[in-house]
C-alpha cells in the first residue's frame, strides 16, 4: 500500500495505524529472519500507533500528512534515544542524543518509526554486503543483493515491512537499491534537505532520500523533510532555487554516448521499451551529448574518499563509539580504528588521505573538483534543450551475493548514479519492467534526472509515468 492509500483508510476509519503496524510487524516476523532488512525493530512503535489511531478519530482529515505512517529508517540517520550504528562495529553501542532534522520534521508530521535498517558500513558500498552485522537479501531473489548502501531500507519497502523508508544517497545509495528491489528511490537537489543528524560520508555529496511505493509518496515525504535548516549551512532557501513543475508533455534527453557498451543487454531492452512508452504517451525523446559524464566515476572515487577520510577522523576512540585500550594515546587510536572499521572503510580512508596529501592534492583532488565543475556546466548546457535526462539506474539487475568480491567491479555499479551527486541535481529511480534470471523476475529501474531545483518537475513527471499509468 501507499501513503496515499493508507491516509484515505485512516481518515475513513476503515483501517487504523494500530492495525497497520500489526500487519507490518507480522511481515517482519515472517520474513526478516531470512531477509535481514532490519538491525532493530522499535518496540515503542505500537504505543505510538495507538496514539495516532486516537488522533485520527478526533482530527480526521485535519491530521498531519504523515500521521500513523510506519516508516523504516536507515541506521545512519539519528533518532534520539535509539542506536545509530551506521552498521559499523565502531558505533555498535552508540545511542543518538538528538534527532536528525529529517526525523524531527517527520515526527512533527506524525510519522511512526518502525525500525532501523541495515546498510553498508558508513554507507560505503553498493550491495549491503559491507555491513558489520550481516548481509541483507533481495526479497525478489534471496540469493541476490538488495543493492546498497540503503539495501535494508529498499528491502523493507519491497517486502511490505514499512510503507516507505528513509535512506541516504552519496553516489546512488537510494536509487540503486530502489532499482534492484523494484521500489521508487528519490535523491533530492543537494541542499534541499538538511544533512544535520546524518552520519557523514562525503559531505558535498550526501543527501537524505526516500524509498517508497509511489512517486506521490516520495513527494509527500520530501515536502515534510525539505527546507532550509539553520543547523546545516548547505541547505538552500526554497524560493531561491525551486523550478516550477512543467507542462503536460516533456522533452527528454538520452545521453547515448554515456550509456556506452557496459549495460546488460536485457536491462538495455527494458530501457528502450521505456523510451517507446514515453513516446507513445506523447513525450518527446531526443539524444543529448554528455561526454564528460563518463568521468564521473573516476572523479567520485577521488572526491568521496577524500571527504570520507576527513569525516571519519572523528572516530578516535576518545569522543564516542568504540574504545580499545592501547599502550599510549596514539596506540589507542590505532587499535580502536583497526578494530572498529571494516575493510572497505579502511580502503577509502587510505585512498582519501592519499589524494588529499600535500604532494598529490593538485593532481587528484583538485583535478577531480575541476572535472566536477565541468560536468555541472555540461549538464546545464544540455538542459537548455531538454527538461529531463534519463539513463538506466544501474547497468545490471541485482547481482548475486558474493559475486563482486573485487571492489572495482562493485564501483562500476554506480556509473550512472554518481554524476548526479557530483553535480548536485535531483534524480529519481522508477521501477520499469523486469528481467529474468535463474527463473526469477528481477526489477529494473530507470533514472530520471532534472536540473538543479527541479524536484517538483520530477515528481510531476514521475506521477504521470508511474503512479497514474
Ligand atoms: N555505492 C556508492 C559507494 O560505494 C554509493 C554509496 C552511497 O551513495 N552512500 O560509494
Amino acid at each position: 500500500m501507499t501513503i496515499t492509500e493508507l491516509r484515505k483508510k485512516f481518515v475513513e476509519g476503515s483501517y487504523t495505524p494500530t492495525q497497520a503496524v500489526e500487519d507490518y510487524l507480522a511481515v517482519i516476523n515472517e520474513r526478516d529472519e531470512d531477509i535481514h532488512a532490519f538491525l532493530e525493530v522499535y518496540d515503542d512503535v505500537r504505543a505510538a500507533a495507538e496514539a495516532a489511531t486516537e488522533r485520527y478519530a478526533k482530527e480526521g482529515d485535519a491530521a498531519p500528512a504523515l500521521l500513523g505512517m510506519p516508516i523504516a529508517v536507515k541506521n545512519n540517520i539519528l533518532i534520539k534515544g535509539k542506536k545509530a550504528t551506521a552498521a559499523s562495529k565502531m558505533l555498535e553501542n552508540y545511542t543518538a542524543s538528538y534527532d536528525a532534522t529529517v526525523i524531527e520534521r517527520m515526527k512533527k508530521e506524525g510519522a511512526l518509526f518502525i525500525g532501523a535498517t541495515n546498510l553498508d558500513e558508513f554507507a560505503m558500498g553498493a550491495s549491503t554486503e559491507n555491513s558489520a552485522f550481516g548481509v541483507t537479501k533481495n526479497p525478489h531473489d534471496t540469493a541476490r543483493v538488495p543493492g546498497g548502501s540503503s539495501g535494508g531500507s529498499a528491502a523493507a519497502v519491497a517486502m511490505g515491512a514499512a510503507v516507505a523508508a528513509l535512506g541516504t544517497d552519496t553516489g546512488g545509495s537510494v536509487r540503486q537499491p530502489a532499482g534492484f528491489c523494484g521500489v521508487v528511490g528519490y535523491k533530492p537537489t543537494y541542499g534541499a534537505v538538511s544533512r544535520y543528524g546524518l552520519i557523514a560520508m562525503g559531505s558535498s555529496l550526501d543527501q537524505a532520500g526516500v524509498l517508497s511505493n509511489s512517486v506521490a509518496d516520495a513527494e509527500t515525504i520530501f515536502n515534510a523533510i525539505a527546507g532550509n535548516d539553520p543547523m546545516d549551512a548547505t541547505t538552500i532557501q526554497e524560493d531561491t532555487y525551486k523550478l516550477a513543475p512543467k507542462k503536460e508533455t516533456y522533452r527528454i534527453g538520452v545521453p547515448r554516448d554515456f550509456l556506452g557498451e557496459g549495460v546488460d543487454p536485457d536491462v538495455m531492452a527494458v530501457f528502450e521499451e521505456s523510451i517507446a512508452a514515453l513516446k507513445a504517451a506523447g513525450h518527446e525523446v531526443v539524444d543529448v551529448s554528455l561526454p564528460l559524464m563518463k568521468k564521473g566515476l573516476a572523479a567520485y572515487y577521488i572526491v568521496m574518499p577524500g571527504e570520507v577520510s576527513s569525516n571519519l577522523a572523528r572516530y578516535d576512540g576518545v569522543r564516542y563509539g568504540l574504545h580499545v585500550d592501547g599502550a599510549n594515546l596514539l596506540d589507542d587510536y590505532l587499535k580502536t580504528r583497526a578494530e572498529g572499521f571494516g575493510a572497505e572503510v579502511k580502503r577509502r580512508i587510505l585512498l582519501g588521505t592519499y589524494v588529499l596529501s600535500a604532494g598529490y592534492y593538485d593532481a587528484y583532488y583538485g583535478k577531480a573538483e575541476m572535472a566536477r565543475e565541468m560536468m555541472r556546466d555540461e549538464l546545464a548546457e544540455a538542459y537548455k534543450d531538454v527538461d529531463i535526462i534519463m539513463t538506466p539506474t544501474s547497468p545490471t539487475p541485482a547481482f548475486k551475493i558474493g559475486e563482486k568480491s573485487n571492489p572495482l567491479s562493485m564501483y562500476l555499479a554506480d556509473i550512472f548514479t554518481v554524476p548526479i551527486n557530483l553535480t548536485g541535481v535531483p534524480a529519481i529511480s522508477i521501477p520499469t519492467g523486469t528481467v529474468e534470471r535463474d527463473g526469477k523476475q528481477l526489477p529494473v529501474g530507470v533514472q530520471y534526472i532534472a536540473p538543479h531545483g527541479g524536484d517538483a518537475r520530477l515528481f510531476d513527471f514521475g506521477k504521470r509515468v508511474y503512479d497514474n499509468k
